[in-house]
């Protein structure tokens, strides 16, 4: 169906037309006619796959219909980053017409907002920085009529969920609220619970699924030799560009000062970074000045830079869902990527059982033959930054009843201890043991 049919208003289509957006994407298919017929709508699609013109256009198509002062769409976002994303979309879908999106977000200054907010009709907001805003009086939100709560997973698992509430008691009742996650964990539902009424449930692709087009890949390798697998990667792999995963700030910033000291352009991305770092990091990679991006899970919601060939989970993410976002960031809009996921074998092996789980696959295991994984482990002095919290890891946090559990990998059930990891004897022969299998399901170009 062309955009055309869907009933969108004339100046809006003809933006699509500017964007070379030829046809809607599946979730914008199913999910504008109902937000057009002024349906609540609870929508679930796979990242990269159009989820934010899906909610900015028909928007833009009801506030173009009558002219009245105020903000009239609120878009909470989790992240700073991902409310530029959401800005960024607003102005290209509305790019013909008269209507206006501020951002309202942490980290800046609070006047520029201010009087962006009063001249805007579509304010894109964080909650907690809006809340300061609408408890100092910068300006009111009476006037909403349209609400979106986006990656509203990403929001309750940063712990937002008071200040939406708060945030809600702002808005009029009468309004109508899209939500979109990712992925619709239980308490993603009890949100919808107390925001939606009587919603249309949009659900594209299955929760846990993977963009097609990216291949996934693991190499299991000890904590202390990933930098080292990671330069040799580096040298001769063909990686275009790469955003890199590590679980903390400060590993992060020890393993760009690394890739830069080995020569690469490089920039850092965490919730540490002044607004003007991240933005500035952030430019450079979309731009392709900066080959290599260093982040974290939560400064990395909302990238969304064309052509990112792979994404490289240095560190293995504690929760499934998280590995489905940050695979997302490459193979956006249905391209094509790879995803390469270092293992510590005796650090890492429950999450990557729980991803495998999460996800329905198992990843091709595989080592790339030029590296001397026999090598001696550094010395102290030498030995490459653990981007793991010193603290215990708690393996069951993030677990979930679902199929499989307990089953084939003689696992544990959910509230019983997991069993120890049986620790390998060594790298070398954790390899031989697995060679077979990674020989069976060669990923292209790593061998
Ligand atoms: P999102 O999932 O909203 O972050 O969108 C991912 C990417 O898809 C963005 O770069 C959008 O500009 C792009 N996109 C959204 N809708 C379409 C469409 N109908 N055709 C082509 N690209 C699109």
């Amino acid at each position: 169906m062309p955009f055309s049919q869907l009933g969108l208003h004339p100046d809006l289509i003809r933006a699509l037309k500017a964007l070379d957006f030829e046809k809607p994407m599946p979730i914008q298919e199913a999910a504008i006619p109902l937000a057009l017929e002024g349906r609540d709508v609870m929508g679930c699609a796979q990242t990269g796959s159009g989820k934010t013109a899906a909610f900015a256009l028909p928007i833009l198509h009801h506030l173009l219909k009558e002219e009245k002062p105020g903000i009239r769409a609120l878009v909470l976002v989790p992240t700073r980053e991902l409310a530029a994303q959401v800005e960024k979309s607003f102005h290209e879908c509305g790019r013909f017409t008269h209507l206006k999106t501020a951002v309202v977000i942490g980290g800046v200054g609070f006047s520029p907002q201010v009087h962006a907010a009063a001249r805007c009709q579509i304010l894109v907001a964080t909650p907690g920085r809006l809340l300061d805003h609408l408890r100092q009086g910068s300006f009111r939100l009476d006037k909403v009529e349209q609400l979106v709560l986006d990656e509203a997973d990403r929001m309750l698992d940063m712990g937002f969920l008071p200040d939406i509430r708060s945030v809600l008691s702002h808005l009029p009742r009468e309004r109508q609220t899209q939500l979109f996650s990712a992925t619709l964990a239980p308490e993603v539902e009890r949100i919808a619970a107390f925001t939606l009424r009587n919603p249309r449930r949009v659900e594209i692709a299955k929760p846990t699924t993977v963009a097609e087009g990216i291949s996934q890949i693991l190499y299991p390798i000890e904590q202390s030799r990933k930098s080292a697998l990671l330069a040799a990667l580096l040298k001769t792999t063909e990686i275009k560009s790469a955003l890199i995963f590590t679980r903390t700030k400060h590993g992060a910033d020890k393993l760009a000062k690394r890739l830069a000291g080995e020569g690469h352009s490089v920039g850092v991305l965490h919730g540490n970074r002044s607004q003007h770092q991240r933005t500035t990091a952030m430019e450079g990679f979309r731009q392709g000045k900066l080959r290599l991006l260093v982040a974290t899970d939560i400064a990395a919601r909302g990238i969304d830079v064309r052509g990112i060939s792979h994404v490289i989970n240095f560190d293995v993410p504690r929760a499934p869902e998280d590995y489905v976002h940050r695979v997302g960031r490459t193979a956006r809009a249905y391209g094509v990527g790879d995803a390469i996921t270092f293992m510590d074998p005796h650090l890492e092996s429950g999450e990557i059982r729980d991803i495998e789980r999460f996800t329905g696959l198992v990843f091709p295991r595989a080592v790339l033959p030029t590296f001397a994984y026999d090598a001696p482990p550094p010395r102290p002095a030498d030995r490459a930054p653990s981007s793991h919290p010193p603290q215990q890891r708690d393996f069951n946090r993030h677990r979930r009843p679902g199929p499989g559990r307990g089953d084939r990998r003689g696992g544990h059930t959910q509230g019983n201890p997991p069993k120890k990891e049986k620790r390998a004897p060594d790298a070398v022969s954790y390899y031989q043991k697995h060679a077979p299998f990674s020989q069976q399901q060669k990923p292209r170009g790593y061998f």
